[in-house]
């Protein structure tokens, strides 16, 4: 499921137990192991997306090099 931290960022929890804290090399709970599936990804991402372009926020934006 997702859901907006107070901050208005989403954020993922899993569906079975509500827990927000994944394994990012498996991509499943570490309560209860459920796998995150990878629409609940995606929609993840997009929706983090569209806070970001919201508040102007510029994610990995690239930096100048050597300086
Ligand atoms: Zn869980």
């Amino acid at each position: 499921m997702i859901f907006n931290n107070p901050g208005g960022a989403p954020e993922l929890a899993c569906e079975s137990c509500g827990c927000r804290w994944f394994d990012r090399q498996t991509n499943t709970c570490y309560e209860c192991g459920t796998p995150v599936p990878q629409a609940e990804m995606d929609a993840y991402l997009k929706a983090l997306q569209d806070f970001h372009a919201a508040k102007g926020i510029v994610v990995n934006a690239p930096r100048g090099r050597g300086e």
